[in-house]
């Protein structure tokens, strides 16, 4: 039985992807065992930040690091080290920075919410949120006019939250930034690549270590050493609120580790969406396919079809039956309102595609 089962939670199946509001990642084995063996245990806490760092430096290629409890701490983290550096009073008046260099520019269609608000996370760091643009066109005028004798970065945030349309490129805000001798800031908390934005020259890049990592609950920031010593000095200051403990940066590193042998098990998510297929395809008005992810990442999800005529329900309906229900379902829902449910087999524990089947046939067989 699991641990939250036990803690007389509701049992949840997750075939929607890495989401926090599910508890991101379950970790391997080996991750699980750091964990596990860095909570039983003591260590000298600014030796294993260090040791982290460099751990984070070795996978991203970047000069050295930082290891956070998430990305939303390194956006506030990143954000006071380009203010108050390694200066311990600045540090510690954070986020007070009245008459400070404190903006930091942000295109205006980038400025989003992931589960919270973007902008927030500066403002914790001490930033003053300078956005240009418009929310679906922004120029690079916008972006060089912006920049005053009080800007303190620039900054990117690279989401498939943002504006995809009419903002300007990383190459571009990067050129600028460069040109004006200003730190330039990527959060690229979801992204997959850990090279990509260092190789291209950006001074800060910022991952969550439970998303694409599928780490354990925790963050990571890379890029030049002297700003990453200066993110590690915020933990005197703001950073002490959103302390990274042992675990989590032990399990970070053990997760940086094993990324580069991490296999796709392309053929074994093709093989358990198809078998999710045939059960569903039994009921009438239900038809499914596996289909590789829109970005062309190597995820094969089943795309399931209510058809609400056949059927007598709407895929919105079926979505929030399977939701409420126990186990409670998450099913991904980006198409719900053209009839379509997709069903992720990554965060899926073994049989689960089999519940899913189960109770889809369930609700739809009146039940
Ligand atoms: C998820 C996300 C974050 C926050 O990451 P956490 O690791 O959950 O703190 C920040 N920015 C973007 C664009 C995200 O998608």
């Amino acid at each position: 039985m699991g641990i939250f089962k036990e803690l007389g939670l509701r049992e949840i199946i997750n075939a929607s992807g890495k989401m926090t509001a599910l508890g991101a990642s379950a970790v391997t084995d080996d991750i699980a065992q750091a964990l596990k063996d860095a909570a039983q245990d003591y260590v000298d806490i600014d030796e294993l930040m260090e040791f982290t760092g460099k751990v984070i430096a070795e996978s991203t290629g970047a000069e050295s690091g930082c290891p956070t409890c998430g990305a939303a701490a390194g956006i506030a983290i990143s954000t006071a080290a380009v203010i108050a550096g390694e200066n311990l009073s600045l540090i510690e008046r954070i986020p007070n920075t009245a008459g400070l260099r404190n903006e930091i520019i942000v295109q205006k269609g980038q400025l989003v919410h992931f589960g919270a608000s973007i902008g927030q996370m500066i403002q914790i760091g001490g930033g003053k949120v300078v956005e240009v643009g418009q929310a679906n066109k922004v120029e690079k005028d916008h972006i060089e006019q912006a920049i005053t004798d009080k800007t303190a970065a620039l900054m990117y945030i690279k989401s498939h939250h943002a504006v995809q349309k009419g903002m300007q490129t990383i190459e571009v805000m990067m050129e600028v930034a460069q040109r004006h001798g200003l730190p330039f800031i990527i959060d690229a908390a979801a992204e997959e690549d850990f090279q990509q934005y260092i190789t291209m020259g950006a001074d800060i890049v910022i991952y969550s270590g439970g998303k694409a990592l599928e780490g354990p609950t925790s963050g990571l920031i890379c890029g030049k050493k002297e700003l990453m010593e200066a993110c590690r000095k915020q933990y005197k200051g703001v950073g002490r609120a959103m302390k990274v403990g042992k675990e989590a940066m032990v399990g970070l590193v053990t997760a940086l580790r094993q990324y580069p042998l991490k296999t796709h098990n392309a053929e074994q998510q093709i093989a358990r969406m198809t078998n999710l297929c045939n059960k569903l395809e039994s009921i009438e008005g239900l038809t499914c396919s596996v289909k590789q992810d829109e970005a062309g990442r190597a995820i094969y999800r089943a795309q399931i079809h209510v058809d609400e005529q056949k059927t007598g329900f709407s895929a919105e309906k079926v979505l929030h039956l399977l939701e409420a229900g126990n186990p409670a379902i998450y099913l991904r829902h980006h198409y719900v309102n053209v009839g379509i449910l997709s069903v992720d087999p990554r965060p899926l524990l073994e049989g689960q595609e089999d519940i899913i089947a189960r109770e889809m046939i369930r609700i739809l067989s009146g039940g």
